[in-house]
Order: C-alpha cells, then structure tokens, then sequence
C-alpha cells in the first residue's frame, strides 16, 4: 500500500496547541509508514478565513519539522472539481436544491413535534426532498438515505476508528440530509474534504476527535460517489480553559514557534508519546519509532 497522510487546516487562525497535536499525529503516522504527508489549507468559508494565516501555518509547521513532501493545496483554488462532484450527484438523484431558510426549518421541526438540534444544526427535516414548491433554491443537500427514492430507511453506517474502535451513527436521525453548498454559495466542508482526500489519494486521515461525528457523512458522500474511504485516526483533544475543546474562543493561542521542542513535547504528551530528543528533529524521530510501535499496525 502506498500510504497518504494528511493535515488539513483552516486558516481561521493560526496554529494553536490543539491543532499542532493533530498536525504531529498525522505527520507521526505518515512517517511510521514509510508514507507521504500533505497539507491542504481548507479555506473554502472565505468569510471565517484571517488574511495570510495560511502562510503563517506553513512557517509554524516547518519551524517544528513539519514540511509536507508535497507543495500545499488551497481549496480555494478547488471550485471547479466541487462543481463536477455535485454536477454528478444532481445528475445520480443524490442532490437536491433547498429553499429553507432556518426559520423554516425550525417550524417545520416545531409542527412535528420535534426541536432537533446538534452543534447549532438543525436536522433537516427533508422539506425540499419533493421539490422547492415555488421558492427560490438556496443551498443544495445530500440525501440521507441508503438509496435515491427511499424516504423511510435511515441511513445507518458503521464504521472503525483506529483509536475509539467501532463506531455507529444513524446519519438520518442525528443530521438529517446535509448541505453540500451553502446558500451563500460556499462549499461545505464536509464535500470539499471527500472530493480532496480522493483526488490527493490519501489513505488514511488523522485528525482530532471533535470531527469524529463527521465521518459517518464523508463515509456516505464517498459511498455515493464512488470513492474509497480512508482509514481514520481521530485524536485526543486539548482541553481549553472552560473543559471545551481549545479554539480561539476560549483561550488558544498561537504555538510559540521559538522554542519548537517543547511544543512538541506538549502535543507528544497528549498524545501518549514521551520521546528523547534535545531538539526537535532528535525528538520527531524517536517519536517517530514509538508511534510506529504503537500505531503502524492497527
Ligand atoms: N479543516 C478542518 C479543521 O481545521 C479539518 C478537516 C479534516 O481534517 O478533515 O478543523
């Protein structure tokens, strides 16, 4: 197997020590396999996006000896092959255009009965599946269903992660069908990673554990589609100063590029590795031996 590994940020901030973590475990698990490592800036929600950070994160990461064995891909440059996916998923049946506005979905929710809500989502309650009924399409959205025309099977997928183990989401329960193209006109990221992790050949995606209950999606998209779907990995996450994840929010701050190896032993330690190393190259190889012992095989 020719394995391809992947770090995949969004530049809506610079390198914290939380994304670093998911940036040494994909690169650890790239290098434990005799494998390529790449980096794609996922810059497709232009509006979230801070001038320049993608060059920033580049710097940071070859500070610490993270250097992609490839030049970095912009998914802003990536219009053109998000289009040809959903061309193929209208022309299939998989995709339809949505009118709703939020408002609507939450009533249509409310006269059901129901309140569903994840992550600030509400799941959609499928409104638009019988056509839009005279209002204008605003986002286009996959089918959550096992196959085009079936409105009553769920859509159920099981799945492995290399870490957590088995995993099981009912995706018509806990989302609903999702956007493919926002009604801004901006890609979801959730088409944008499966149509890059296919043309880039990645094999196995490392990266932390808040997008763990995305998989189940990507799974589906990739299944419709007709692409393969990668090995996982998700990661522990660094804790902010609330408990929550750490996000800009509530306390990251960028990784101090100066003193490169104790960043590194940081994320190492969230990771379960305690490598030797008084700088950073010695630290990454030994690290490097100790992810293969523990990781290359499962
Ligand atoms: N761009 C996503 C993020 O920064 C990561 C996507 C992925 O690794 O699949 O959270």
């Amino acid at each position: 197997m020719t394995y391809v590994g992947r770090f995949a940020p969004s530049p809506t901030g610079l390198l914290h020590a939380g994304s670093l973590v998911a940036a040494l475990a994909s690169w650890l698990d790239a290098r434990a396999h005799g494998g390529r490592w790449l980096v794609r800036i996922e810059d497709v929600d232009r509006p979230r996006c801070v001038p320049g950070a993608d060059r920033v994160i580049l710097a940071q990461l070859a500070a610490f000896g993270l250097v992609p064995d490839e030049p970095p891909v912009w998914q802003s440059a990536r219009d053109a092959q998000y289009e040809a996916a959903l061309a193929q998923l209208v022309a299939e049946g998989w995709a339809y255009p949505c009118g709703c506005t939020r408002a609507d979905i939450a009533q249509a929710l409310a006269q059901c009965g129901l309140t569903r809500e994840r992550h600030g989502d509400l799941v959609y309650p499928g409104t638009c599946r019988a056509g839009l009924h005279g209002k204008p399409a605003r986002a286009m959205r996959l089918l959550a269903t096992p196959s085009i025309g079936v409105t009553a099977a769920p859509l159920l997928i099981d799945w492995h992660d290399r870490r957590l183990g088995a995993q099981h989401q009912n995706v018509s329960a806990a989302v609903g069908d999702f956007v493919l193209k926002r009604a801004d006109g901006l890609w979801a990221y959730q088409l944008a990673v499966v149509v890059d992790d296919a043309s880039q050949g990645v094999t196995h995606v490392v990266r932390g554990e808040d997008l763990a209950d995305n998989t189940p999606r990507q799974i589906h998209l990739q299944r419709v589609l007709g692409l393969p779907t990668p090995r996982y990995l998700h990661t522990p996450l660094v804790p902010g100063a609330d408990g929550e994840k750490l996000s800009k929010q509530n306390g990251a701050t960028p990784v101090a590029a100066e003193d490169p190896l104790a960043a590194l032993r940081t994320a190492g330690t969230v990771l379960g590795i305690d490598a030797a190393g008084d700088n950073a190259p010695a630290w990454l190889a030994d690290a490097a031996s100790t992810w293969c012992a523990r990781w290359r095989d499962r």
